[in-house]
């Protein structure tokens, strides 16, 4: 029985104070929610300050974004080590705003996995299609080499630690969720991937997310589905009723 992840995606959202409000909203609703994996994902500037505020709750932080490689001369780069001083514990990798603005190929991402489990963090890899892409017939296609050029090299034993977020992209932000259906189909797809990859083991073990306007009134169904194992949230990550609702559903 895999359990449910709900991940909380602030983007470039909250300022250090206002960081720190949600995080004491979030962590109070939660309090005696066990059942449930959390995490929080704000901004690089309020990492520190929320993993001070959840030290010692079931809550988990993790970044938005991690550089592959060491130290060294990366301008703007964030590292391993920096993230797990503040214990930090998981990464997003490859969000598709990062993929779309930032020109992120799954070459890099696929760096940046590798780095994030030989140091012990957790990625959390997003793949999803474009509106385009679902239009012409080509969701599957788009997700598979995600997922096989994102996971490349990575051993099955990885997989009880890694989290996939299926996120299409003409759901987010948006208000337009995939239906429960659609989205159960792609998280089925994927996880067959995961078995041609890797084998039955890691596949069955393996946890998928759906991100992309999930919202406390559709969280139930979404996450009443067979291989949807949890959500990773955007807009309503930002105010901790909803937030904590998602997690109360899942
Ligand atoms: P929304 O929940 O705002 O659609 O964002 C989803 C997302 O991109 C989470 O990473």
């Amino acid at each position: 029985m895999r359990k449910k992840i709900i991940a909380g995606n602030w983007k470039m959202n909250k300022t250090v104070g206002e960081a720190i409000e949600l995080a004491n909203a979030v962590k109070l609703e939660l309090a005696d929610c066990n059942d449930v994996d959390v995490v929080l994902c704000p901004p690089f500037t309020a990492l520190k300050s929320v993993s001070d505020i959840v030290s010692e709750t079931q809550i988990a932080v993790g970044s938005q974004n991690m550089s592959s490689e060491d130290e060294g001369a990366y301008t703007g780069e964030i590292c391993h080590t920096m993230l797990k001083e503040i214990f930090v514990r998981y990464v997003i990798l490859g969000h598709s705003e990062r993929r779309e603005y930032y020109k992120e190929t799954d070459f890099w991402i696929n760096k940046k996995v590798v780095k994030a489990l030989e140091k012990n963090l957790r990625p959390i890899l997003c793949v999803g299609e474009t509106l385009e892409d679902r239009e012409a017939g080509n969701t599957e296609k788009v997700v598979e080499v995600q997922v096989r050029e994102g996971l490349k090299d990575v051993d099955a034993a990885a997989f009880t630690e890694l989290v996939i977020a299926y996120e299409p992209v003409w759901a987010i932000g948006t208000g337009k969720v995939a239906t429960a259906q659609q989205a159960q189909d792609v998280h089925a797809f994927i996880r067959g991937i995961v078995k041609d990859m890797v084998g039955a083991e890691a596949a069955d073990a393996v946890r998928i997310q759906y991100g992309g306007s999930m919202k406390p009134d559709n969280a139930v169904e979404l996450l009443g589905q067979p291989d949807i194992d949890g959500g990773l949230i955007g807009g309503a990550a930002l105010d901790a009723t909803s937030f904590a609702a998602i997690v109360k559903a899942a």
